[in-house]
């Protein structure tokens, strides 16, 4: 009985999603969840015979046609295709083959394009009639629509009678540029190129259609031996008539050689102009296809090879809430393991409060997700009509996990911030950081130990590390001579890295690597950083107002600087020691310090202050009586006032510009 519903259900996810999928064009679960449901169906009937059923999906190919197109009824029915999703399945699949011709035939392998399957009739030559799939036995007639795809010839170059078959699909520009312009609009976008192809052709105006720019690969030839007596022949043939088929197919004999193929593609499918969701395998002669024959719902002699899905479902079971090191509190939703794009998901991040509402994510909630850039696993949305009343709000903490002091949110801010200086847990994530190969870079100074020296009460804060004793560290677990030796060895040379790795390894929110070392480049020392003035700080191409605003607001915290004179005393170097480029003593700007202010308009002033330093040009951020020249564009204040006071050159954008035509 219970197997009886499990079944039941199953059966009518799959029914509501196909007909969002096939009718609509709009699916609303990934296809590795439709996937996953068909298989375990398929799995069910195949162990208990009893529950089969011919109206069961495993038993039909696609959706009802929409009744708004005249009907078509396919002589040859256009089936689905069996998958097969790793090497092991390859191998079975072809053994079975082999067991049932007796011998090892010759494979045609070529790409599975993703977009919808069309028929297209000739007649004597000419284009008669183009129809889609539909359920396998009826589809819709879109004659109008696919004479809109310029690969699809209206009149062949020999007039032959015969029905192709082949994949319509939506290039991945036309479709990037199809979404763009929806979102221009402010309407809805395609999920997907695919059902962006089957949404323009089935459309009544096929000014839509043509306005689609779709394209077509033929994928083969209704069997047909009076013209050919082979798959691969059929193609080479389709090709000779000047229908459009694709080049990349390729002949195998054996499953090592298939697969082969099919990891080539597993890379090189980002490279294509059109989207595939795996690869097809067909047997190619005709009359060992005609000998293996077909299933309900498709051919025995073809199987479909489904690329690694790259968005899957999973449950969120729980969400946990880290502190960082800058005192941001980030919610992790931790899954139920699942395997997207190769590898398993077990966590990802929530980001913050904000995209947990927007989201509208709860724990035990199915949510879709996916790796982003290939590599951060991300979700994508949940899926709220799948909820069944066992879902829990995910609360965000009021107070730090791991200091229980009052959280605080800014105004404008998406982030919880823990505020306390104390706050252990970010002290340990600012050691981490402090000693990371990027930033100190000292040896043998890992996680672990970072986390068993602050765990010993040896390191509160990042200038302790430069007064440990050897006999405190000998006194650590797994802490031997040679270790120990090691560990202040590399702590000591560490004392010599130069200004902009002591920068960055403070930790200030917002200043990475690179914008470390520009203004360790530009400012040359700790102190001239710490008094430095947002105004001044911008002047530097690559920084923005915010991180400016944010390392004069950690130097304005008295701990901050009591921090840096530590490290100083502790004898760490806090000079820019990296090379400055070097000026040809002839450059026309050599040693002459040069001031930008105002709004210019042919370049940003970042530009302007590149051009000149290339010229030789020591380039400030304020105006003073060393200051050899002010560039003042449009709307200059008090550097203008200043210089003027000063009796320093000013120069229009004018000036600027000819000194620079003059000079390039
Ligand atoms: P299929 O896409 O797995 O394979 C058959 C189709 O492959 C053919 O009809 C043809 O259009 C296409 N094809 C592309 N290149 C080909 C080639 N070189 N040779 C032969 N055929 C080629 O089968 P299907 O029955 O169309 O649909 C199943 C697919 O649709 C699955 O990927 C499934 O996940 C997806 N789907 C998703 C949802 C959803 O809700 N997300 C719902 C229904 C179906």
């Amino acid at each position: 009985m219970e197997m009886t519903e499990h079944v039941e259900t199953l059966r009518q996810k799959l029914n509501q999603y196909g007909y969002e999928y096939y009718v609509l064009d709009r699916p609303s679960v990934p296809d590795a969840e439709y996937d996953r449901l068909m298989n375990e169906l398929i799995q069910i009937e195949t162990d208990y015979p009893e529950l089969r059923s011919p109206d069961s999906p495993t038993q039909r190919v696609g959706g009802a046609p929409l009744d708004a197109f005249v009907k078509v009824t396919h002589d040859t029915p256009m089936l689905s295709l069996g998958n097969v999703f790793s090497k092991d399945d390859l191998i079975e699949w072809v053994e079975r083959i082999e067991k049932d011709l007796g011998y090892a035939p010759l494979f045609v392998a070529e790409l599975k394009f993703d977009g919808l399957a069309v028929s297209l009739k000739y007649e004597d030559g000419r284009l008669k009639r183009g129809a889609t799939r539909g359920d396998g036995t009826t589809g819709e007639d879109i004659t109008q629509n696919l004479k809109t795809i310029r690969t699809i010839p209206l009149r062949l170059n020999e007039d032959v009678t015969f029905e192709v078959r082949g994949e319509a699909y939506m290039p991945k520009r036309s479709f990037e540029h199809l979404n763009d312009e929806r979102e221009r609009l402010g309407e809805p976008l395609f999920a997907n190129p695919r059902n962006a192809a089957a949404g323009s052709l089935r459309q009544l105006d096929s000014k839509i259609a043509a306005s689609r720019n779709l394209a077509f690969f033929a994928y083969g030839l209704v069997s047909n031996d009076e013209l050919v007596a082979s798959h691969d022949e059929s193609l080479e043939y389709l090709k000779r008539l000047g229908i459009a088929v694709s080049g990349e197919y390729t002949t195998c004999r054996t499953a090592d050689e298939l697969w082969d193929y099919i990891e080539m593609y597993v890379t090189k499918r980002s490279e294509l102009p059109y989207e595939i969701d795996g690869i097809v395998i067909k047997v190619a002669a005709y009359e060992e296809q005609e000998q293996l024959g077909f299933t309900a719902k498709s051919p025995r002699w073809a199987v479909a090879y489904k690329f690694p899905a790259e968005e899957v479902v999973t449950t969120i079971e729980d969400v946990d809430f880290s502190v960082g090191r800058t005192g941001k509190v980030t919610p992790r939703a931790r899954f139920a393991p699942v395997a997207v794009a190769g590898s398993t998901v077990t966590y990802a991040t929530l980001h913050n409060e904000d995209f947990i509402k927007e989201k509208d994510l709860r724990i035990n909630d199915r949510v879709v997700i996916k790796k982003a850039g290939d590599v951060i696993p991300a979700v994508v949305s949940a899926l709220v009509s799948e909820r069944t009343g066992n879902e829990a709000e995910i609360v965000f903490p009021t107070r730090c996990p791991a200091c229980e002091s009052e959280l605080v949110r800014l105004d404008g801010e998406a982030d919880h911030r823990c505020v306390n200086p104390e706050c252990p847990a970010q002290l340990l994530e600012g050691l981490i950081h402090f000693v990371s190969r990027p930033a100190m870079n000292i040896d043998g100074l890992g996680e672990k130990v970072i986390t068993q020296l602050h765990a010993a009460g040896l390191v509160h804060n990042v200038a302790d590390l430069y007064v440990l004793e050897r006999e405190a560290l000998l006194d650590l677990e797994r802490m031997g001579e040679t270790s120990v030796t090691n560990l202040l060895a590399a702590i000591e040379q560490s004392k010599q890295n130069s200004l902009e790795r002591v920068l960055f390894a403070l930790g200030i929110r917002l200043v990475g690597q690179k914008a470390a070392s520009l203004i360790a480049e530009r400012f040359e020392t700790m102190d001239a950083i710490m008094d430095a003035s947002v105004e001044a700080l911008i002047e530097i191409d690559g920084i923005g107002t915010k991180m400016a605003e944010s390392i004069v607001l950690y130097f304005e915290k008295p701990e901050a600087r009591e921090l840096v004179r530590e490290l100083d005393t502790a004898g760490v170097n806090l000079t820019f020691k990296g090379v400055k480029r070097p000026v040809a003593a002839d450059a026309p700007l050599a040693g002459k310090t040069v001031v930008l202010t105002g709004k210019l308009y042919e370049m940003t002033r970042g530009e302007a202050g590149k051009r000149l330093e290339l010229l030789g040009a020591s380039v400030t951020g304020s105006v003073s009586k060393n200051t050899d020249l002010l560039v003042a564009g449009e709307k200059a204040g008090s550097k203008l006032s200043k210089a003027e006071a000063l009796g320093v050159e000013v120069w229009d954008e004018s000036k600027l510009l000819a000194f620079l035509a003059e000079h390039v």
